[in-house]
C-alpha cells in the first residue's frame, strides 16, 4: 500500500487539476493504489522508455515487486513470475493490468522534451488508451472493493445448468443483514432457456407499503426496467420463471436490519405464465345490524409468518357487526 499512513490524510490537488479523474487519482494513492505501471507484471504490458523520462521521476515508472519475480523464458513470449520472498509493495489482488485505469501514467508522461514517449503499450492498439483522466475504470472501482469492502461477500455471476444454485442475502445464516448493503447477482441460462427462481426457508425484510429494504427480481427481458421488489413476509409462494435467458437479483437495505433471503435458481424449459391476475384482498362487508360496538367473533389463526422458533407474526380478524366500532 503507498500513500496510506493512517488517520486523517490530506490530498494536494493542483490549480488546474480540479477533474474528476485527477481528483480520484489522487485520492487512489491515498487509499493504497500505486500507478498501474508501477504493477508487477507491468513488463507483459508496457515498455519504459528510461532515457526520456526527467531524471527525479523515474522511480515513478519502476515495477514494484509482490512476493513475485518476472522471470524470462527463452523462447516464451510472456514473461512468467517466480515465488520471491522479498519486499510485499504490491498485491494485485487478482485484478488484471487495465490500460485504462485512472493510476495509468499517459504515453509522454514526465517526458524530459514534453514530446517523447516514456511508455510504450506491448499492444500498440493501447497507446493512445492510456493516461486517462476523466474517471475511474471499472478495475480501479472493483480494486478498491476487494481491498475495502470485501466483507460484504455478496453478489456474482451465475452461468445456471439444471441443478439447482442457492444464493442469499449478507449473513442470511447468522445476524442477518444491516442498513445500507447492496448486492447484485447476474444469473444466466443458456440461450433459449429461461430461468426458474424459488424462495426458501425464512424471509423477512423491513415491513413497508413501498419497500425500502427488499429483494429485487429484474424476470423480463428487458433488464433495464424494473422489476418487482419483495420485501416484509411477503415471500413469492410459487415459484417465478423469467421471460428471457437472464435475471438480475438486486438486494437493497437502507434503514432496516432484518433476516433477508434466500433463493434457488437454475435453467428451464418451462414457459412463463403470460396470464395476469390481479390479487385483490377482499373483506366482505356485512350487513350491518342496529347498536353500537357489536363485533363477531375472532376468526382463526393464520399460520406463523416464520417456521417453528422464529419470532413471526400470527393474525385473527373479528368483525364489526354495526354500523360502527370503536
Ligand atoms: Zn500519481
Amino acid at each position: 500500500m503507498i500513500g496510506k499512513y493512517g488517520g486523517r490524510q490530506g490530498v494536494s490537488i493542483g490549480e488546474g487539476c480540479e477533474r474528476l479523474g485527477v481528483i480520484e487519482h489522487e485520492i487512489g494513492h491515498a487509499l493504497g493504489l500505486w500507478h498501474e505501471q508501477s504493477r508487477p507484471d507491468a513488463g507483459e504490458y508496457i515498455e519504459v522508455e528510461k532515457d526520456f523520462i526527467l531524471p527525479s521521476y523515474t522511480s515513478d515508472f519502476q515495477m514494484r515487486s509482490i512476493n513475485l519475480i518476472p522471470l524470462k523464458i527463452e523462447g516464451l513470449e510472456k514473461l512468467t513470475y517466480k515465488f520471491f520472498k522479498g519486499t510485499n509493495e504490491i498485491n494485485t489482488l487478482g485484478i488484471p493490468y487495465d490500460y485504462g485505469s485512472v493510476m495509468h501514467y499517459g504515453s509522454t508522461a514526465f517526458s524530459a522534451d514534453g514530446m517523447s514517449k516514456t511508455l510504450l503499450t506491448r499492444d500498440p492498439n493501447y497507446q493512445y488508451t492510456i493516461g486517462q483522466r476523466e474517471r475511474l475504470s471499472f478495475y480501479d472501482i472493483q480494486v478498491i472493493n476487494k481491498a475495502y469492502c470485501e466483507d460484504a461477500k455478496c453478489g456474482a455471476v451465475l452461468t445456471l445448468k439444471d441443478e439447482w444454485r442457492t444464493i442469499s442475502s449478507p449473513n442470511y445464516e447468522e445476524d442477518g443483514y444491516i442498513e445500507n448493503q447492496m448486492c447484485s447477482w447476474i444469473l444466466k441460462a443458456p440461450k433459449k432457456q429461461r430461468i426458474e427462481i424459488e424462495f426458501l426457508e425464512e424471509f423477512s425484510f423491513l415491513c413497508a407499503t413501498t419497500c425500502v429494504d427488499y429483494v429485487e427480481l429484474k424476470l423480463s427481458k428487458d433488464q433495464r426496467n424494473t422489476g418487482p421488489r419483495f420485501c416484509c413476509y411477503h415471500k413469492p409462494e410459487k415459484s417465478l420463471i423469467s421471460e428471457g435467458h437472464q435475471v438480475a437479483v438486486i438486494f437493497r437495505s437502507q434503514i432496516g436490519q432484518d433476516i433477508g433471503f434466500k433463493l434457488q435458481a437454475r435453467a428451464t424449459m418451462k414457459m412463463v405464465e403470460l396470464k395476469k391476475q390481479i390479487i385483490k384482498t377482499t373483506t366482505q362487508k356485512p350487513t350491518t345490524i342496529a347498536g353500537h360496538n357489536i363485533l363477531s367473533s375472532w376468526g382463526q389463526w393464520s399460520e406463523c409468518s416464520r417456521p417453528c422458533g422464529g419470532c413471526g407474526i400470527k393474525s385473527r380478524v373479528r368483525i364489526c357487526e354495526t354500523a360502527e366500532c370503536e
